[in-house]
């Protein structure tokens, strides 16, 4: 009989207690709907200001710690958006892997996007552009492999642009970029390159970078008018003296209020998938 008394006080304790969490988790759902606005899907269009210059910071061959982090927590210090244009085969261990993924998961400040899973084989760029269908393959893998979140790739060792109904590049790889252009990937080439020698090295500094890409605006010598392309790599940050000299260059632009940086997403010229919406109203036509 006691035991009986002691087992349904307990039950009943037990609901009482369920009951409490229970209430308490819907509350903190609640908050949490209400705190945590939905997350912006990469690939969205924006609005663009006129009076604005848009600066895509594009950097290429991530992950490559330590200068992919370093970049990383560069712009993040600076509040500036940046994409990494990725390489399926650099993610070969978890720490890189991990990198790549937290890249993809920061969006809208970073944009993870595709530069190729082998970095066209193993850079021997004359294979794989005369191979357009392995080459095709090449980037569906790193695409696949990394999660990458758009249809916009970058060649390797190569400035071609595909772009909404648009394409240009060197005439060794336009069988790759005419095949990913049927296929509705964009692909983004760029107005200014922040060079390097010795493989990691930057040649340019920061004030010198800040007047090629003022000029490039005021002569509008751009690809798109009010919108600039810089391609740096990761690894030429590695070192405390160019890391100093990112932040200037990017300190250098900011201090010019029509300055806005931009994923690369968010280019003027870039072909949107059309959404379902879109195929839905074709089909009642
Ligand atoms: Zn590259």
């Amino acid at each position: 009989m006691k035991m009986m008394k002691v087992a349904s006080l307990l039950m009943v304790l037990l609901a009482m207690l369920s009951c409490g969490n229970n209430n308490e988790t819907n509350k903190e759902k609640e908050e949490k709907a209400v705190e945590a606005p939905p997350k912006p899907k990469p690939g969205t269009p924006i609005k663009f200001d006129s009076s604005k210059r848009y600066i895509y910071l594009t950097w290429d061959d991530s992950p490559q710690p330590p200068g992919t982090v370093v970049c990383r927590d560069i712009f993040r210090k600076e509040g500036v958006k940046a994409t990494f244009f990725a390489v399926g085969m650099h993610a070969f261990d978890m720490r890189r892997r991990k990198l790549a993924e937290e890249i993809r998961e920061s969006y809208p400040e970073f944009l993870l996007a595709n530069h190729s899973y082998s970095h066209g084989f193993n850079n021997q760029y004359k294979k794989f552009y005369t191979q357009p269908d392995s080459a095709v393959k090449d980037f569906q893998r790193a695409e696949a492999e990394l999660k990458i979140p758009v249809k916009i790739i970058r060649l390797p060792g190569n400035n071609s642009w595909v772009l909404d109904g648009e394409m240009k590049g060197p005439k060794s790889t336009e069988g790759v970029y005419k095949k990913l252009g049927e296929l509705g990937y964009n692909v983004i080439g760029w107005d200014v390159e922040w060079g390097f020698k010795g493989g990691n090295t930057p040649i340019q500094g920061a004030q010198e970078m800040v007047k090629i890409v003022n000029e490039k605006f005021e002569d509008a010598l751009t690809v798109a008018p009010n919108a600039i392309v810089i391609l740096a790599h990761d690894r030429m940050f590695a070192k405390p003296q160019y890391q100093d000299s990112l932040t200037r260059f990017i300190t250098l632009l900011k201090a010019d209020p029509k300055n806005v940086f931009e994923t690369i997403d968010h280019y003027p010229l870039i072909n949107y998938p059309k959404d379902k919406d879109t195929t839905a109203t074709k089909k009642a036509k």
